[in-house]
């Protein structure tokens, strides 16, 4: 649902870096999906290259939903209490989705540096009999 990190690699051809069309795995799952190099082409300037699960990075991903959903559900949550009028109440149904927010956010940079520290040996090649293609 959520997208909580991008994944993503620097393309051997143009150098940008260029995302993975995979989300919310973590490298031993590529390699069981995708084997331990695959082939991927780049989103900037579409060569495809193959790549080893180590060359690929977790980031953030900035896109702000969930937040967004988090502060409209607050606001309803303090208009509702406003006009029952219980005022004190209000301020806390902006600061639980900002606690929300604080703990997903905590989650996912956990999320990511778990994925990040979990180095795959090279010398090992996997590939898997369905590999699937991205
Ligand atoms: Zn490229």
């Amino acid at each position: 649902m959520f997208k909580d990190y991008l994944l993503t690699y620097k393309c051997q051809a143009c150098k940008k870096t260029s995302k993975l069309n995979y989300f919310n795995v973590s490298r031993s799952d590529m390699e069981n999906e995708l084997g331990t190099n695959f082939q991927v082409s780049c989103e900037h300037c579409a060569i495809r290259k193959s790549y080893h699960v180590n060359d690929i990075t977790a980031i953030p991903n900035r896109n702000y939903t969930f937040l967004i959903i988090l502060a409209i559900l607050g606001l309803l949550v303090a208009a509702i209490m406003f006009l029952l009028g219980k005022g004190v109440i209000s301020t806390f149904s902006i600061g639980i989705p900002i606690a929300i927010y604080l703990i997903y956010r905590n989650n996912t940079e956990k999320a990511i540096t778990r994925f990040n520290r979990n180095v795959l040996p090279r010398d090992r090649d996997y590939q898997p009999k369905n590999k699937k293609i991205l």
